[in-house]
């Protein structure tokens, strides 16, 4: 079967002496392998079509019961390669393909997936000072798409909604259900393992899960400790995101 796809390149790799084995998420087919015959040669039809952080347009055969495919077309539709200049942008792009390289998928079409992915690379190079925030709300959504979505909205324990925990400035989040307890529940089940979260960071955390990647970039932020979030949210990835784990891309440099 041939297959026309849009697909962002997550990996690549050499294969014989002038082929290449490429990654990619598609939107058509999900996460899939496929062999690009002379993609290392100087005279490659596909010229840079195949780098990593790439988004390009795939013509395939699509071979049924098999993990590898064979390339027939490729080429650029946008990459976000030359607009990073800077090495933490860069490391958060290569973390945002990396996990989807890791997440075991099957050949599935998942279009907000895919659009997920898309988004958030092509807004990351827009605004350094909102990186970590893009990254939460990357991270926030991947969970909602593999089924591990984070209930934020409300104490588990009383039902209490965020905005009505009185007088209280913290809350507790519980990394093994993807839950919140109010201080108040808090005291009496304090032997649950748990996060702190401030009431002013976890209204911050909300506002972003609601924004897109494109109005995330041009938000003024409050002041508060998003890198602590952001290691948080990573954590219960990995713990329920099965083939997530530390990653390489944040050991580069
Ligand atoms: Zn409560």
């Amino acid at each position: 079967m041939i297959v026309e796809t849009s697909a962002i390149i997550l990996r690549s790799m050499k294969y014989g002496d002038t082929s290449k084995i490429v990654t990619c998420y598609s939107q058509q087919c999900g996460q899939i392998k496929i062999l690009a015959k002379g993609a290392r040669s100087s005279k490659s039809k596909f010229g840079s079509s195949l780098e990593p952080l790439t988004e390009s347009h795939l013509v395939f055969y699509k071979k049924e019961g098999r993990d590898l495919h064979l390339l027939s077309k490729s080429e650029i539709i946008n990459s976000i390669n030359p607009f990073i200049s800077d090495s933490d942008i860069l490391i958060e792009a290569l973390s945002v393909i990396e996990i989807f390289f890791r997440i075991h998928h099957h050949e599935e079409k998942n279009e907000s997936a895919y659009e997920l992915l898309s988004e958030t690379l092509k807004a990351l190079p827009k605004n350094k000072l909102n990186i970590t925030q893009l990254i939460i709300h990357f991270y926030l959504n991947l969970c909602s798409l593999f089924g591990v979505s984070l209930a934020l909205e409300k104490c588990q324990k009383c039902n209490t909604k965020y905005q009505e925990f009185e007088n209280v400035l913290t809350s507790y989040f519980i990394p093994v259900t993807g839950t919140l307890i109010c201080e108040e529940c808090y005291s009496d089940h304090h032997s649950i393992s748990s996060t702190k979260i401030e009431k002013l960071l976890l209204e911050q955390l909300i506002l972003i899960s609601n924004l897109t990647p494109k109005l995330i970039v041009t938000n003024i932020f409050s002041k508060n400790n998003y890198k602590e979030l952001k290691n948080i949210l990573f954590d219960y990835i990995v713990l329920h995101v099965e083939g997530v784990k530390k990653l390489q891309s944040q050991q580069l440099f």
